[in-house]
């Protein structure tokens, strides 16, 4: 490509159709891996992708990382690894969540290399390869303090001494990276440096996004990021150091005035104390904005937070009542009259409102509107290729 004009390719709804448009700047994602690759040294960066890339596109995301240098990646399901396979056919793909009886002969098919995390999950995993001949690799997941996969360290450590079989890769995962200050990040790391002394000779892995930012000495060999990737923050605290990755906006239908003293919207939970100008647009809980963004003041399972705000013309508007299956309603009343028609698009998260901040107003994290994110939008990928 000659120009410095990112190419546009486009997937999801036709946007003439749709009541929402998400923008995916691969060029930023592919900025953030390269951060997070460069801090990651000495060891090297590979990519999470479970999840469908968190939301934003296996099939999109998985080739530009890949011309990016990146060569390994993690998925949560099997059928997600046949994505990254069919995409990047020589890419390492690890799988996380564990071993079912019934995969292994996908596995046998696909080159995908199970996580596994148990004495159960091993026995099937070492039978199958003897009684298939086939010495298929498996990475081991030990638990060193989230109580959720992987063998005890206690366990780990045995069998390093006593297994013939060993795992090409040794992972732990970390609880609480992103509260450095918190005290069961040393213990895990404790845990990880008796694994690493134990499994010596075999890759280990540690770090999450939020693990590269201050384990970068002892967090193995490969560090894992994901949210960081992806535009989210990575620690509590801080200001978030990565480029913002997705944009989310919109479309206004209509705009009406509600009169002081009527309400608007299910169980009446916004009381007008003005006449209020209110922009209606097409995009609601079914596409991943989350009803906890309803407005307010607006009661959900006893929780009264700040509520969502969108951005449109140079200013930020509130939700105004309840967020609703298929529409949300904004408070456009102090905008110019003339500054907002139906047709115009309302940012809900992206440059001007951050991911994290629309996550906060949800009672939320950046993870969980990620991952929300609906099928009916309208979805612009934009790349130029050139890490700019
Ligand atoms: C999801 C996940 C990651 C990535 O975590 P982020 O906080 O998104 O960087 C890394 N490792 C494992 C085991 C995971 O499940």
């Amino acid at each position: 490509m000659t120009s410095t004009q990112p190419h546009i390719t486009t997937a999801g709804a036709d946007p003439r159709l749709a009541g929402g448009r998400l923008t995916i700047d691969l060029d930023a994602l592919v900025a953030n891996w390269t951060f997070l690759a460069e801090k990651s040294k000495p060891a090297k960066a590979s990519a999470v992708v479970k999840a469908n890339a968190y939301g934003l596109g296996i099939e999109q995301v998985v080739p530009v990382l890949w011309d990016a240098g990146c060569r390994t990646f993690f998925v949560a399901l099997v059928e997600e690894g046949l994505r990254v396979k069919a995409v990047a056919p020589d890419a390492r793909v690890f799988v996380l969540n564990g071993l079912f009886a019934e995969a292994r002969p996908v596995y046998e098919t696909s080159k995908l290399i199970p996580v596994l995390g148990s004495d159960f999950e091993i026995n099937l995993w070492t039978r199958a390869n003897a009684e298939s001949g086939l010495k298929l690799p498996y990475a081991l997941h030990v638990d060193t303090g989230m109580n959720r996969l992987g063998l005890t360290v206690a366990e780990a450590l045995e069998f390093a001494a006593n297994t013939r079989e060993m795992p090409v890769l040794v992972m732990t995962h970390l609880a609480t990276a992103d509260e450095p200050g918190h005290l069961l990040n040393q213990r895990q790391f404790e845990s990880f440096q008796k694994l690493r002394a134990a499994f010596a000779g075999i890759e280990s892995s540690a770090s999450n996004s939020s693990g590269i930012f201050h384990a970068v000495s002892n967090g193995g060999d490969l560090s894992r990021p994901g949210i960081a990737m992806y535009g989210g923050e990575a620690l509590a605290g801080v200001a978030n150091p990565m480029r913002p990755v997705v944009t989310l906006e919109a479309r206004v239908v209509q705009i009406r005035t509600g009169l002081k003293g009527e309400t608007a919207g299910y169980g009446a939970t916004a009381l007008l104390e003005r006449d209020t100008r209110i922009a209606i647009c097409s995009t609601g809980y079914a596409d991943g904005y989350l009803r906890s963004l309803s407005g307010s003041g607006t009661p959900l399972r006893n929780v009264v937070h700040k509520g969502g705000e969108g951005f449109v013309a140079g200013h930020k508007v509130p939700v105004i009542g309840r967020v609703t299956m298929d529409m949300t309603s904004f408070d456009v009343t102090g905008l110019p009259e003339a500054s907002i028609k139906p047709g115009d698009y309302i940012e809900l998260f992206g440059h001007n409102i951050a991911l994290d901040d629309a996550a906060r107003a949800a009672g939320s994290i950046g993870f969980e509107l990620l991952t929300s994110l609906g099928n009916r939008y309208h979805r612009r990928y934009l790349y130029s290729g050139k890490g700019d």
